[in-house]
């Protein structure tokens, strides 16, 4: 059971704070950013960190009170659609997550699911 797939030249993967995948670019004929990647989807390696910004927390977007997103989910009470930033190095199979994080496993190490299982 793997933790990560590829597709089209992106490393897949499941992440445990966002509760969602994250796709990791390592062709560099897809543009950039391109990560370094170990080749093992049993125990990936990516370098260097992720850095996934949602929502209001992307540049130029509009903040709360006015970030249509937060006024949908809060409207709709529906959780998959938080705003917010995932920070984090993966790393032999685990990924930990820095303080930045605005999830719940902020400044934990924490094992990756397996992908297929997790979604
Ligand atoms: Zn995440
Ligand atoms: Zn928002």
């Amino acid at each position: 059971m793997a933790k990560a797939k590829i597709i089209d030249g992106h490393v897949f993967i499941h992440c445990p704070g966002c509760k969602r995948r994250h796709a990791l670019n390592i062709d560099p004929a897809n543009g950039r950013p391109a990560w370094g990647f170990n080749g093992n989807l049993d125990r990936p390696t990516f370098e260097p960190s992720l850095l996934e910004r949602s929502g209001h927390y992307v540049s130029g977007q509009p903040q709360p009170p006015d970030c249509w997103l937060c006024n949908r989910a809060a409207a709709e009470d529906k959780k998959n659609y938080v705003c917010g930033v995932c920070h984090s190095f993966i790393r032999d199979g685990n990924i930990e997550f820095l303080g930045d994080s605005t999830h719940e496993l902020a400044g934990k190490k924490v094992p990756l699911p397996d992908l297929e299982s997790a979604d």
